[in-house]
Parts: C-alpha cells; structure tokens; sequence
C-alpha cells in the first residue's frame, strides 16, 4: 500500500479545458461472503487527474489492465467513480441522477471498440444512427431522416446502406456507422475505446483518419483509449500514461514521444517499431508481470519492475508534478 497519498497535478492552459478529472477513483470492492474473508478492494483507477480541451485528442496508453477504460468509462459514468471530480463545461458529472446525467449524454459520446457488439442487430442502420436523434427529440421523421442521410455521407457510407443491417457490414463500414450514431447529437467529447484495434491495419488508417478530419470540422475533443502507440502518434496532442491505475506521465505527443521521462514510458515507447530499418532499435523488456491492483506495490507502484529503482522508491509514491513550463508532467523520484 502506498505510504504517502498523491497529490496530482492537472495541466493547466489559459482557456478553461472542457474536460477537467480530478482525482478520480475507481476501486472494486467484492461483496461480502459468509465464511470467507474480505478481500481487499481492486484499485483500478487511483487518484488520477487530467484536463481535456476544446478541439482536443488526448490519449491515454498504457499495458492491459492500467486502469485506461476504467478511466474512460468513469468519465462516461459507464463505471460510476468512487471518488473524484469529473467536470465537463465547468459543469460536475459526478452525483447526478440518470436522468440529469442522460441530458449531458448529447455532449459527451463514446465509439466502442468492438462495432459489431455495440450495435443492435435487430435495427437497420439507419435506425441505429436515428436513434439517438430520436430518444433526444427535436426533429421531425423528415428532419432526422435528412440528418442521417448527411452523417453517412459525412462517414463514408452510401446512403443506400441505411437500410442494411449490422451483419451485413464490414469491420470498417461497422466503426464508420459507429462514428456516425456517435457525431448524431453534435458531441462536444467522444471517448474513443481502442475505436481500431479490433480492425484490419488498412482500414485502421482510414478509420483514424476520418476521425482526424471530424476534429478539424467540428472541433469535437476526443479521450482516446488505446494500446497502439502508432496510432496514438498519428491521432494525439497529447499523451498520458497510466501503469496500474495512476498516471505516470503526460506531455504533448512530440515531447513524449522524443523525449519520454518515466522509465515506463520509455520501456513502452521502446517497443514501437522503427520505420528506418538502418536505425538501431534499443528495444527494452519490461521485467515481470503487472502487479495485483488489489495489492499494489508500496511507495512507487512501477518500483518492482524499474530499471533505476532505489530505496526511496519503495517507501515514498512519487507526485505527477511538472518538470518543464510546457506541461511536461512526470511521477518519478529521479526524473
Ligand atoms: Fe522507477 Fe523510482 Fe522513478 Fe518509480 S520513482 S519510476 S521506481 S525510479
């Protein structure tokens, strides 16, 4: 257990960021059995803090099982947060009802990773990206039907493929759709779960770039979840890294992908292929397992996997604080 508490800072920029995470917690506490013994609360996501701007892509990388979906579904209030700020607009999240929290669901929206499973099979797609028009009212049949027809052609689909069924697309034509059911309300910010990983690499590109060319026309920010640190390169501004429910690190993408801190983001990053074959590749092998987030290691939690561990690591958890003007935020004692 950690022996001192984190006290994370949160970047700041002149304008008011439209997504502000404070301390967000996110701890799993299995019920009670009789004769059996407590078992100790899963910490998945631990006091992390991060803003998101207008306009702004904002990835969050790090192993399986860091805390980085929680993290995006605690915002969502798909995973209800077990402590923490949440404040989108200047307006908390947090502590609303269902129904309060369905009216903010217009300006906060999610693309899942796997297409096919988030959509209803049983609607043609056209009632799929109708839908949320639909449940949010403010449109005659005419009025949606016209919208629809726009956000296919906004997506790259074909208007004749508004009566088609989910199974009847493809992988990239399904995530195309989710897009477009996604962009239907006009989103202020759209968590992207892993929105490519489940798809060919041809079409991951195509994917990514349409989502690009969505940010540049609407301004719409994007929370970015994945593991592909290719894809992160090519989407983001900036870039935070979590390792087992904290963030380690975060900087804009150049500085974080030129000049990483963390010695865990140096590990990770170590890992992406080099484009030019004559460069030499310094891969660095992460030792060991993840520990269990329901016994996280004292002090540093990256101290029983880090190259450059001391004493003091064992004993004292290090702050994300900045190390540069820019924002340039890290969490190690020594760097
Ligand atoms: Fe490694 Fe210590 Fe820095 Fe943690 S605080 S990353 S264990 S050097």
């Amino acid at each position: 257990m950690s022996t001192t508490t984190t006290t994370t800072t949160t970047t700041t920029t002149n304008a008011a960021p439209l997504l502000r995470v404070h301390e967000l917690r996110k701890h799993y506490v299995s019920p009670k059995r009789w004769l059996r013994p407590a078992r100790p609360p899963i910490q998945a996501v631990d006091d992390v803090s991060f803003s998101v701007a207008r306009g702004e892509t904002l990835a969050l990388v790090g192993e399986s099982g860091c805390g980085k979906t929680t993290t995006a579904k605690s915002v969502l209030r798909l995973v209800e947060p077990s402590a923490g700020s949440v404040q989108l607009d200047g307006e908390e999240l947090v502590g609303l009802s269902p129904s309060q929290m369905r009216q903010r669901r217009r300006d906060l929206q999610i693309i899942f990773q796997d297409p096919y499973a988030s959509l209803n099979p049983r609607l043609t797609a056209g009632e799929i990206v109708a839908e949320p028009l639909r449940n949010f009212g403010g449109a005659d049949a005419a009025a949606r039907e016209e919208r629809v027809r726009w956000l296919f052609s906004r997506v790259g689909l074909r208007p004749e493929a508004a009566k088609k069924y989910p199974h009847e697309f493809s992988g990239g034509q399904r995530q195309r759709l989710g897009i477009a059911r996604a962009l239907a309300l006009q989103p202020k910010l759209i968590v992207c779960d892993e929105p490519v990983s489940a798809l060919d690499v041809s079409v991951q590109a195509q994917v990514v770039n349409l989502l690009m060319d969505l940010q540049a026309e609407f301004g719409i920010a994007y929370l970015f979840v994945a593991h592909d640190l290719a894809v992160v390169r090519h989407i983001s501004h900036r870039v935070a890294v979590m390792y087992l429910g904290h963030i380690v690190e975060i900087a804009d993408r150049d500085t974080l992908f030129s000049a990483p801190r963390h010695p865990y983001t140096e590990i990770l990053l170590s890992a992406v292929p080099v484009p030019n074959p004559r460069t030499p590749a310094k891969r660095m092998l992460l030792q060991g397992d993840p520990p269990s987030p329901a016994n996280p290691p004292s002090g540093c939690r990256f101290h029983t996997r880090c190259p450059m561990a001391q004493a003091v690591c064992k004993e004292q958890q290090p702050v994300l604080t900045p190390r540069k003007a820019d924002g340039h935020l890290v969490a190690c004692h020594f760097r």
